[in-house]
């Protein structure tokens, strides 16, 4: 999908500095997402990054739209977080035994999320999904989960299933190198369908360890639950002695404080965090109910252990992140914004004469290029990938930096404007009349 267009959005520093890349880590990233796999073509590489904007390296601007998938709820470099970091880090990166500053998170997490009563802290949100599942085997003694098809939990074996964005891009579901061992205990079923979620339990009577799921999705687009498939979720493993763990790796602090389980008032057993909690450090975190996570060695058997875990520099960066957000509320700023640029994203492909749906929670949302409701993975995947990597060049080329996959949600922070989502809207207006 190179063309012209890509040409111009983004400099030879970029490019070069990609062709480098390419030579050194598989693909020239560290991450697949960041490759524009999705969408063709060279990702840009960054210099810095304030507020609302990212800086490459060949000293473009532009407004950020993905936000480090997530993370970046205060905007980037936000001086309170930065300043948490550095005093952290002029104390010492590691120490390998418990701080107080542990506590003072956790305390957070657990005021905030509404199920979490006990909070391991890990380093990403792989690590938190990982943990959780054993925990959940380990609690029940049985084997068997069941994820959802286009629900992506980190790139842990026995999650790594019709996984979502990176992988559904690339169009591999599954990975080469995860065994039939380590999946074939992973039931996979359709989000939002209660039949198939009620037939999976009858068969499977007694042997379901877990329901694990976004309770937003971000990462097949932006799919929101029905009422009834979360009631579902929530009384099906309640008469079944399943745990239930909403993955809120991505929605936790993002759609409200108390995440998505708050926002939508079903209240699972465990709870899994990243992104935000971390303020933008290597940061993650899976909770529950105290009789669960007391399970956990050492005061329980189950282990689960992490040298670099409640690293200070990365707890400093989520407790200052958490505080602020708790402090100085931006949830309703965001909503309205939100709101706004949903409003005007759908009004731009309607005058283009776009099949299209814009689905949105709080500050997270999709375009789809979907002429019908996307509800699980089945629809998304009907979604014009062609027509979005035009539409995501089209924007490069007006400075604005959309996620690069048409599987993936955008986010935006609260150092957005009004007047940003109202050019983002201008510019979605002239883009999509030649997509
Ligand atoms: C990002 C994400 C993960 C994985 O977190 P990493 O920090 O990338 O390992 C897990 N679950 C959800 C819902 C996510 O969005």
């Amino acid at each position: 999908m190179s063309n012209s267009k890509t040409e111009r959005a983004i400099g030879p520093l970029s490019t070069a500095a990609f062709a480098r890349a390419q030579k050194l880590i598989p693909g020239g990233v560290n991450s697949p997402a960041r490759a524009f796999g999705g969408v063709g073509g060279t990702p840009l590489f960054i210099d810095h990054a304030r507020g609302p904007h990212l800086f490459d390296i060949d000293g473009h601007r532009y407004l950020d739209y993905i936000g480090s998938w997530g993370p970046m709820i205060l905007g980037h470099a936000h001086p309170e977080v930065i300043e948490a970091i550095h005093q952290a880090a002029a104390r010492g990166t590691s120490y390998g035994a418990p701080t107080e500053a542990e506590s003072e998170l956790a305390e957070q997490i657990i005021e905030a999320v509404p199920s979490v009563q006990r909070v391991r802290l890990v380093n990403s949100g792989t690590e938190a999904t990982m943990s959780a599942i054993r925990v959940a085997r380990g609690v029940t003694g049985r084997d068997k989960i069941i994820k959802f098809a286009g629900n992506y939990h980190g790139h842990a074996d026995s999650l790594l299933v019709s996984a979502g964005s990176s992988a559904a891009t690339l169009g591999v579901p599954d990975s080469p190198g995860v065994t039939q061992g380590a999946t074939q205990d992973t039931i996979v079923l359709a989000y939002n369908d209660v039949q198939g979620l009620t037939e999976a339990f009858n068969q499977y009577d007694g042997q379901i360890a877990a329901v694990i799921l976004e309770p937003v999705v971000g990462n097949m687009g932006c799919v929101i639950p029905t009422k009834e498939f979360l009631a579902a979720a929530r009384s099906l493993t309640e008469k079944a002695g399943t745990i239930l763990i909403f993955d809120e790796v991505m929605t936790g602090f993002r759609v409200a404080f108390g995440g998505a389980q708050q926002r939508l008032g079903v209240t699972p057993d465990m709870t899994t965090l990243g992104k935000i909690v971390g303020g933008g450090m290597p940061l993650g975190a899976y909770g529950g109910r105290q009789s669960i996570m007391d399970q956990v060695l050492p005061a329980g058997k189950i282990f689960q252990a992490g040298t670099l875990s409640g690293n200070p520099v990365a707890v400093a960066a989520g407790s200052a992140t958490l505080r602020i957000l708790k402090e100085d509320s931006p949830y309703e700023y965001l909503e309205r914004l939100g709101d706004r640029l949903a409003k005007g994203l759908d009004a731009a492909a309607t005058d283009a004469g776009l099949p299209h749906q814009v689905q949105q929670v709080g500050s997270m949302m999709t375009l789809f290029f979907n002429p019908n409701p996307v509800n699980n993975w089945d629809d998304a995947d009907r979604s014009d990938r062609e027509r979005f990597g035009r539409y995501f060049w089209g924007m490069i080329g007006k400075g604005i930096y959309m996620p690069c996959s048409q599987f993936e949600a955008l986010f935006f922070s609260r150092t957005h404007t009004e007047s940003m989502i109202d050019e983002t809207i201008d510019a979605a207006k002239e883009v999509l009349k030649s997509c």
